[in-house]
């Protein structure tokens, strides 16, 4: 059966963890963009070396060149769930495929800075906190060994960038998306647990331990 969710919310609100946790318990394709982004800095590929400066500021990349790359991943199933996308006005227009629901995760301003100064990711994108999940050994990842990094954008200055971004570009989008999809706001403050917990009520999602 087709299921096409798309979960969307402030920088740090948790969409990569419960994304995948959603596709994970639904069985669906997880696309993150990004990470899709992030793959391509770290490969040197043309979109990479464009998007680059863009996301190191805290700017979303221009949408020509996202919804060719997404649309493209998202023409190929029918069902995924797609973090981070669409998160303009523009992006929402153009990607006119239909979705079953859109997600927002709701996170206050003080919890969104303290995630974000702590996050710490590998190279393969495994997400930890210093403080709230740390990994069995500091610095590396409990899944392949790698050295834990901190992500560029990640540093206060680029954050506060990040929030208004979403308020002024992401926000409006939402708002488009209402009008052809069921919107459901989860609050998504608290542990990973928790907030999964809180999603599967509010969508009605299968329980898997
Ligand atoms: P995220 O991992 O979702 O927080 O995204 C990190 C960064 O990637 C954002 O701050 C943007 O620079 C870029 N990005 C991710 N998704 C999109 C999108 N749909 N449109 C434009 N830029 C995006």
């Amino acid at each position: 059966m087709t299921l096409r969710v798309v979960v969307l919310g402030p920088p740090a609100s948790g969409k990569g963890t419960q994304s995948a946790r959603l596709a994970e318990a639904c069985d669906l394709e997880h696309i993150s963009t990004g990470d899709v982004l992030r793959d391509a800095v770290e490969a040197g590929t043309s979109l990479g070396r464009a998007a680059e400066p863009h996301m190191e500021a805290g700017e979303l990349v221009p949408d020509e060149l996202v919804v060719d790359v997404v649309g493209d991943r998202l023409s190929r199933s029918a069902r995924y769930v797609v973090d981070g996308f669409p998160r303009t006005v523009g992006q929402a227009e153009r990607f006119d495929t239909p979705i079953d629901l859109a997600v927002v995760l709701e996170v206050p301003r003080e919890e969104l800075v303290r995630r974000v100064t702590g996050r710490r990711i590998c190279p393969e994108g495994h997400t930890y906190h210093v403080e709230f999940d740390p990994p069995e050994q500091p610095g590396v990842c409990d899944v392949d060994g790698l050295p834990l990094e901190r992500r560029d954008d990640d540093d206060r200055a680029t954050l506060d960038r990040r929030l208004e971004v979403y308020e002024q570009q992401t926000r409006p989008a939402i708002e488009r998306l209402a009008a052809r999809a069921r919107v459901v706001r989860v609050d998504g403050s608290g542990s990973p647990d928790e907030v999964a917990e809180r999603l599967r009520g509010a969508i009605g999602a299968p329980h898997r331990d």
